[in-house]
């Protein structure tokens, strides 16, 4: 990024602070009220909500500015975004009227607070958008982790009805990591921790990263994986067709991958209480389930696995994961899942501010669901999962 642009974004940033400018969604109020009664049997809680804070957005721009071979697939991605936007855009985005929604991103207060009423959002479970401190070293990714939870911590204690926040941890130092999730849990009042899927290639089965489990299930909180662009060594493939390696594909098969390569370690033999949480309907995975069940015992006849499981994969998915409706505003991917989880294993979640908050609300409350399970979707499994 040249230094005019940067300087740019800085301007904007201030701008759009100054004029506090946010976007809300595209349904009048007067509708979204109507939608959302004071007598609503049940609470809208979204808990993949995403925040950026100018911080970590000047901090990423400069690493990635300065060490672009680390992180080639998400580089390429946002450099081309942010080429394709132009500057205009770019002016657009801190106005409040860009389609990106970074503007949105960093407001953690009200902007945030009025999109939520207009839909008829009650509580927000918010994290940071990927890829969170993970670009880092270790050293720089753990201060990021902090300073970010500080004003997540600050944001929650000024709107503690409306929203609540999981902990930004830095994987690249597994102990610090687990020691920030713990002081976030304990002393900010944290819900859980997100994780942006890979951390510089690496994925979370390895087990020097089993002490930041350790202590999610001896807090009982979960950790959400959350999908970024794939590694540098997975990522190619998805290259030749611009926005494949993001949400399109790459995503939910960067998450899912990382959910199977967990299963697969035997983490939750060590750790049978620790709760897993994905987003985007379980990254496809319930409808995968017994396919894998069949050829995981299939290949593992023909070779044995370094560790053998005590249990099927799916019956860990069905033990130790939750999974979330994020940008899958789709009738027949929401029917599978709940036959294939229960009401029991689903959390609504919207995804913003990528996705707007209502077209997920008409969706959930359009789907043919008893009332009961409407109300565990919306409100009471966030409550038991998250601790809210
Ligand atoms: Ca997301």
């Amino acid at each position: 990024m040249g230094v005019n642009r940067r300087t740019l974004i800085q301007a904007s940033l201030g701008a759009a602070a100054a004029m506090g400018t946010s976007k809300v969604g595209g349904i009048p109020a007067a509708v979204a009220q109507e939608a959302a009664p004071a007598g609503r049997a049940y609470k809208r809680i979204a808990v993949e909500e995403a925040f950026l804070t100018t911080e970590l957005l000047m901090a990423q721009r400069a690493y990635l500015a300065q060490n672009p071979q680390d992180e080639p697939g998400f580089t390429r991605f946002w450099g081309t975004m942010m080429d394709s936007i132009g500057i205009w855009g770019m002016l657009q985005e801190f106005m409040g009227i860009g389609g990106m929604g970074l503007s949105r991103a960093l407001d953690l207060g009200s902007g945030r607070i009025a999109a939520m009423d207009e839909a008829g959002i009650d509580v927000q479970v918010l994290s940071v958008t990927s890829p969170g401190v993970q670009i880092y070293d270790a050293k720089q990714g753990s201060d990021l982790a902090q300073s970010t939870n500080e004003k997540l911590a600050k944001a929650v204690r000024a709107n503690p009805e409306r929203l609540a926040g999981l902990a930004t941890i830095a994987p690249q130092d597994p102990t610090g990591a687990a020691q920030e999730l713990r002081r976030a849990v304990t002393q900010l009042g944290m819900k859980g921790a997100l994780i942006n899927s890979h951390t510089k290639g690496e994925f979370l089965d390895e087990p020097k990263f089993w002490e930041i489990f350790d202590a999610a299930q001896e807090l009982d909180v979960p950790v959400y994986i959350h999908p970024r662009v794939p590694s540098a060594d997975m990522v190619k493939p998805f290259q030749k067709y611009f926005g494949l390696e993001a949400a399109t594909f790459g995503f939910p098969i960067d998450a899912s991958l990382h959910a199977l390569r967990l299963i697969l370690s035997g983490v939750f033999d060590d750790y049978p209480r620790l709760k897993i949480v994905l987003g985007h309907m379980g990254e496809g995975l319930p409808f995968w389930l017994p396919r894998i069940d069949k050829k995981i015992e299939l290949f593992q006849g023909i070779k044995a696995p370094e560790r053998k499981l005590l249990k099927k994969p799916s019956q860990y998915f069905h033990d130790n994961f939750f999974i979330t409706t994020s940008g899958m505003n789709y009738e027949a991917p929401l029917k599978l899942a709940h036959e294939v989880m229960g009401p029991d294993k689903i959390l609504f979640a919207v995804d913003y501010p990528f996705e707007e908050n209502e077209e997920p609300i008409q969706v959930m409350d359009a789907i043919a669901f008893s009332d009961e399970d409407k109300k565990k979707i919306y409100q009471t499994n966030a409550e038991r999962v998250f601790k809210l």
